[in-house]
């Protein structure tokens, strides 16, 4: 997805033009702020696809301006920029309404491939929505939603629908825990990985034949969840 409209938060200026120019070489169209305020000022009186958030800024924080974006009501893509390893900030990026992170040091080739797939996912939800999916004995209706199997009807919860819905959404693909609660959860505070677990467990008791050995939603070893159809 090129062209889209991208604001980059990040004060200092040498990391901002590698960004800007990696970002601009793609098609896409980049404004810059150097400090929190400038950044909520600016995200606040234009519509932007995605806003590129450092941690560390001056004035106001990448969190806070997060947090006071999605208050807002901004439903554009949030990529925050942080320390390496900095596992605390990540979840509490989280919890504030942060999609994808990116440490720094980073690889350029990451952040450009970080922004596509942000890019895509967000284009792609909008889309190409599901809204009938079959797998072994279970049928899904998203647009009741229902969910049956061998014909029966089958009660899940909102959030065991929403899983449900991002795990076939991106069948295939190995979903990471962190990743799942960015898009079930977002916004929700108090809310940690072992969430995600404790709902894939209800469900494989609800849907797999044996949930003790399942056959569409699988466990990733050290990764996270894998679901096939
Ligand atoms: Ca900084």
């Amino acid at each position: 997805m090129t062209n889209s409209q991208i604001l980059l938060v990040e004060d200092e200026p040498d990391i901002a033009l590698i960004i800007a120019d990696l970002l601009s070489a793609q098609g896409h169209h980049v404004a810059h702020a150097a400090t929190g305020p400038d950044g909520l000022h600016a995200a606040t009186n234009h519509r932007y696809d995605l806003l590129i958030l450092d941690v560390m800024l001056p004035g106001l924080d990448g969190f806070a301006l997060c947090q006071k974006m999605r208050q807002q009501g901004f439903d554009g893509g949030i990529l925050m920029l942080t320390a390496r390893g900095q596992v605390a900030d990540r979840v509490q990026g989280l919890h504030l309404g942060a999609d994808d992170y990116l440490a720094k040091p980073f690889d350029p080739h990451e952040l450009t491939a970080r922004v596509t797939a942000l890019l895509r996912r967000m284009g792609k939800e909008a889309l190409t929505p599901v809204t009938r999916f079959q797998f072994g004995p279970v049928s899904v209706d998203f647009s009741v939603p229902a969910v049956h199997r061998h014909g029966a009807p089958v009660n899940l919860a909102a959030k065991e629908m929403q899983l449900l819905r991002c795990l076939i959404d991106h069948r295939g693909q190995v979903l990471t825990r962190e990743w799942l609660l960015t898009q079930v959860w977002r916004h929700q505070p108090f809310i940690t990985p072992r969430t995600v677990d404790v709902h894939i467990a209800w469900l494989r008791q609800k849907l797999e034949e044996e949930p003790q050995t399942p056959k569409h939603i699988l466990t990733v070893r050290g990764e996270g969840y894998r679901f096939t159809g």
